[in-house]
Formats: C-alpha cells, sequence, structure tokens
C-alpha cells in the first residue's frame, strides 16, 4: 500500500552536514522524498508539533534542541512508508539502534538523534498537513 510519512532532519545533522548522507540511506530504502524545505522552527511551531510530549519530562530540551539550529522537513513517499521508514531510522536510543540505521550511524545521542518520523498514518498525515498544507504534493 503506497502511503506517505513525515520525516525532520534534526539540527545535530543539519549542523554535520549529514541532510544528502540521510537522504541517499532514505533513497536507497525505496523511499521515494516528494518534498522538501530546511527551515528554522520557531518555539511556538516546535512546541505545538511535538505537543504529545507536553506532559514528558524532556519536552522543554526538545523544543529548545528542535530551535537550535535548522532542520529540513520532508514529506516520504512509498509502500508502507511509516513503518518502512520507522525501519530504517532505528530506535529513539542510538545506543539500541540497530546496525546500518540511520540513527546508529549519525545519531549523537537519545535527543540528537538526527530525524523524525511519523508513527502512525493518522499522525502522518496530520503532520504533514501541519508543515506542508502549502503546497499540492506530487507523489
Ligand atoms: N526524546 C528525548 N529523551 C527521551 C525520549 C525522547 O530527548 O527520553 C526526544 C528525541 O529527540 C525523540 C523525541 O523526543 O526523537 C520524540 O520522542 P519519541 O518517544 O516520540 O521518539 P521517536 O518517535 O522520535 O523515536
Ligand atoms: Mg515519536
Amino acid at each position: 500500500m503506497t502511503e506517505r510519512t513525515l520525516s525532520i532532519i534534526k539540527p545535530d545533522a543539519t549542523r554535520r552536514n549529514l541532510t544528502g548522507a540521510i537522504n541517499s540511506k532514505i533513497e536507497q530504502s525505496g523511499l521515494r522524498i516528494i518534498a522538501q524545505k530546511r527551515i528554522q522552527l520557531t518555539d511556538d511551531q516546535a512546541g505545538r508539533f511535538y505537543d504529545v510530549h507536553k506532559e514528558r519530562p524532556f519536552y522543554g530540551e526538545l523544543v529548545a534542541f528542535m530551535t537550535s539550529g535548522p532542520v529540513v522537513v520532508q514529506v516520504l513517499e512509498g509502500d508502507n512508508a511509516v513503518k518502512k521508514y520507522r525501519d530504517i531510522m532505528g530506535d529513539t536510543n542510538p545506543a539500541n539502534a540497530a546496525p546500518g540505521t540511520i540513527r546508529a550511524e549519525y545519531a549523537e545521542n537519545i535527543g540528537a538523534n538526527s530525524v523524525h518520523g511519523s508513527d502512525s498514518a493518522d499522525n502522518a498525515e496530520r503532520e504533514i498537513d501541519f508543515f506542508f498544507s502549502d503546497i499540492e504534493l506530487v507523489g
């Protein structure tokens, strides 16, 4: 089933010039990057995007990190895109991420872990709309 997911290349990765290396891993997996933009998130945007984590102890740190430099937000399309991207991202904590995954290779720690990926089809739709409601996506 062809679906779409929302990816974010996080500030730790853009800072180290890893956008191309991460995009290469995405494309090698068979997923297609059908939209992307490099932007500076505002406190308000990052806070709203991660609203589900508001009550978690790391929320403040997460919002501060996500606004610490530019991010690349992107829409990925492909067969089972949500799960496929979660698989190639690897575990949230890079210490537990399988070899060859993006986080195993590039993440600095559990917070600065290089990428975000939607965790369900419903959240993917919501997250894609959050960043890309202004353009028509071409798959
Ligand atoms: N995070 C953190 N400390 C934690 C857990 C998560 O800083 O103990 C950050 C990390 O950047 C993670 C994000 O919060 O990617 C969202 O957490 P989630 O549990 O949704 O992990 P993900 O879906 O990104 O793997
Ligand atoms: Mg998550």
